[in-house]
């Protein structure tokens, strides 16, 4: 038996290891609660994919429950990850990946080699226009809020749009995405990470690690995607092809502004978005302003301002380490938040509904809200 004491969140009976039983009134939605044990780690499966009300809820609300047979302590409940008693975010080794190396240095050497010669205005539009609607809606929106994090729920066609626009963005396929983010993820909420993870490096020797290397870690933990996407042929095809989707979007450019467009719209759009992705990132996990901390984190996350419009509310990264499942990253009244308005704007037409903010997310028991005394600027 499994129980929480102070509120009956969660009262399941367990027989066996493995058990699936209905579930009532904290979540939302009426799924499937499954629960798994293996060695000492419980791990719950809410529906076929996880969901966000559960994705970081609560390790520390469940370490207060006890397996009655043998007061079995949870000490694990990541998305997607399944720990065994080897997984281990530290040592590893980093190498450099030809793929990602020198997909980001062709687009970059492209668009600098042709860049001058082929500028206009009508190839300016074209960049700004396509990567302003590839970034919000592709990867803040589709690939970050809805895919990653199910922050909010879309019609199946619209949300498969939204990845199909985030896989433009130049990073990868939608498994890819999932999977280094929630590895990244995993790790930073452990009380220490391998620093290819952490970000704590130098700003130059970070950039030379995201850009052009792959960690391999000794111990990776076991990572299983959801089944409906396995099963989601769409998403299966966007992966197989991901670096391929650029030459449907360049044949068009090509024929409506003929190389000009081509070198603007793919080759300078690919190159800002993948060094413009690390870069927010590299920042968001070193400095900035923060109103949140969460205890035993070997990373927190940082409120980059000033970028809000540029970054569609991604800038707000220490928002978004407290209430990963909030489809809102700007919180606070002067936090710009562009995705969260696209969100709005979009749900008058029903392509996303029950969006997602911080008062619907389960309480943190090892996340607290930082007075303005220790509020702090930098690292700490
Ligand atoms: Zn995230
Ligand atoms: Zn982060």
């Amino acid at each position: 038996m499994i129980k929480d004491q102070q509120n009956s969140l969660l009262n399941i009976t367990t027989t066996s290891a493995t058990t699936t039983k209905r579930y009532t009134s904290f979540f939302a939605s009426q799924q499937s609660l499954q629960l798994y044990s293996k060695s000492d780690i419980v791990i719950i499966h809410l529906g076929e994919r996880w969901k966000t009300t559960l994705q970081y809820s609560d390790i520390d609300q469940l370490t207060n429950f006890t397996t009655q047979s043998q007061s079995r302590q949870v000490t694990g409940l990541f998305q997607r990850i399944n720990l065994d008693a080897q997984s281990d975010p530290c040592c590893g080794v980093v190498t450099w990946s030809a793929q990602k190396s020198l997909w980001w240095t062709g687009m970059t050497v492209t668009w600098l080699l042709f860049g001058a010669s082929t500028i206009s205005y009508s190839s300016i539009a074209v960049f700004i226009i396509l990567t302003s609607i590839i970034l919000c809606l592709g990867h803040s929106i589709g690939m970050h809020r809805k895919l990653i994090h199910e922050s909010f729920d879309s019609p199946k066609p619209f949300e498969r749009l939204l990845i199909y626009l985030g896989t433009l963005v130049g990073l990868g396929g939608p498994f890819t995405m999932m999977y280094t983010h929630d590895m990244r993820d995993w790790a930073q909420r452990q009380p220490q990470c391998h620093p290819f993870l952490s970000h704590q490096n130098s700003i130059y020797k970070d950039f030379i690690w995201q850009i052009h290397h792959k960690l391999h870690l000794n111990e990776s933990p076991e990572f299983s995607f959801p089944k409906d996407m396995q099963q989601d042929t769409f998403y299966r095809y966007l992966q197989a092809t991901s670096m391929l989707q650029q030459l449907p979007v360049a044949a068009v450019l090509f024929y409506f502004g003929g190389w000009a467009w081509v070198v603007w719209g793919v080759c300078a759009r690919v190159s800002v978005s993948v060094f413009g992705h690390w870069l927010i990132g590299y920042f968001a996990h070193n400095s900035g302003q923060r109103d949140w901390h969460l205890d035993g984190a070997a990373v927190q996350g940082y409120n980059v301002r000033y970028l809000g419009t540029i970054t569609f509310g991604e800038c707000w990264h220490n928002n978004h380490h407290a209430f990963p499942g909030s489809s809102k990253l700007g919180i606070e009244k002067n936090q710009f938040d562009p995705g969260w308005l696209v969100l709005n704007f979009l749900k008058r037409f029903k392509l996303v509904s029950n969006l997602r903010t911080p008062e619907d997310l389960p309480r943190r028991a090892n996340l607290s809200r930082l007075t303005k005394k220790t509020n702090t600027n930098t690292k700490d």
